[in-house]
């Protein structure tokens, strides 16, 4: 049986695997489909702190696990397809070892930027196409920029984009927007966004210089058009990795798992959330890494505490 166990190896398990291993807690990681998580699916990091030149997401990642090997992190590969929270020690079970027991457990197993699905899209992510304005908009200063949907996340992507772009198409494939009222109205203030709606997205056309443009459907009219720009920015949303937890957390409405307001704590004692799985707002490394390291430490003193209980009722 082990003290902890974390579930998933983006920065906010490594960093809550940093931080229990240096505790002396001996965490075991779980890597997940995605060992090293999203920023391993990109080039470029120049936001994360201590970077100043920045730095290869896959090689962040990388030195982030190597940190908590150091301090006597483990890891196995495989995923965890199946919980059981009702009581301690809680049971997980993993694609291709089987059953784990642990005291504690920290979930953070983030949450998918969703994809349009078109020939060119995911070939080209990190090539001109993006699902993160916050992280990518610097490197289209001067550029023209496509951002495709219709929900406040699209608004508000396509407003930050124009303090680099020349400009920012907004398509989405229905006439009516889902986005709040007063989002829309700001998006269209804003003089550098056009519009094109009742277009459905096809293809994003790429060649070996990168992406130049987005082939779309005229609804109305039936015909093929091809919207020229240097980025795609695809706003549609995100998928918190919350479904083999099966109900057994308190999520919200869109699946993100429901935290204490001002710690890691979820709706059953010992078990802990951080980083995009419990953030509908931020969604960035740093702030992934940040709330690691509060789970690890909310994660230490529920140990503590059930230990001095444990030796109290003796
Ligand atoms: C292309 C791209 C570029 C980005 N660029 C930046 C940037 O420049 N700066 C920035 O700050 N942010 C950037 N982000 C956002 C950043 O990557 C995320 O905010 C951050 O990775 C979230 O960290 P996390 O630890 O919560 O989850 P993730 O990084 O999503 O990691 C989730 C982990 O959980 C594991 N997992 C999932 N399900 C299971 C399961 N059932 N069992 C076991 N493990 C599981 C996965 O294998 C993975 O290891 C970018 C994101 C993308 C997609």
């Amino acid at each position: 049986m082990r003290k902890t166990i974390i579930i998933g190896t983006g920065p906010a398990g490594l960093t809550a695997a940093i931080y229990l291993a240096r505790a002396n807690l001996n965490p075991l990681v779980i890597e997940g489909p995605e060992p090293g998580g999203q920023l391993t699916t990109t080039t470029e990091v120049e936001n994360f702190p201590g970077f100043p030149e920045g730095i290869l997401g896959p090689e962040l990642m990388d030195n982030m696990r190597k940190q908590a090997e150091r301090f006597g992190a483990e890891f196995i590969r495989g995923w965890v397809t199946k919980v059981d929270l009702s009581k301690r020690p809680f049971t997980l079970t993993v694609e291709g070892t089987g059953e784990l027991k642990a005291e504690s457990v920290i979930v953070s197993t983030g949450a998918s930027a969703k994809y349009l699905g078109i020939p060119g899209e995911k070939e080209n992510v990190g090539r001109g196409v993006s699902t993160c304005a916050t992280c990518d908009g610097f490197f289209y200063r001067g550029k023209k920029i496509i951002v495709v949907g219709g929900g406040d996340s699209a608004m508000e992507e396509a407003n930050f984009l124009t303090r680099f772009a020349s400009e920012v198409v907004l398509v989405h494939r229905r006439n009516e927007l889902r986005a709040s009222k007063i989002m829309q109205d700001r998006a269209r203030a804003n003089e550098k966004i056009s519009w094109s709606l009742n277009r459905t997205p096809l293809e994003v056309v790429a060649d070996e210089t990168g992406v130049k443009g987005l082939k779309v459907r005229n609804n109305e009219t039936g015909q093929e058009e091809l919207i020229e720009a240097q980025g795609v920015f695809v706003a549609i949303g995100h998928t918190p990795n919350t479904k083999f937890l099966d109900g057994q957390l308190e999520t919200d409405e869109a699946g993100y798992l429901v935290v204490k307001p001002g710690s890691t704590e979820t709706s059953v004692p010992g078990v802990f959330a951080c980083g995009d799985v419990q953030d509908t707002k931020y969604r960035q490394a740093i702030s992934a890494a940040g709330t690691g390291c509060m789970a690890a430490l909310d994660c230490e003193r529920f140990l503590e505490a059930a230990e001095q209980a444990a030796v109290t009722s003796r």
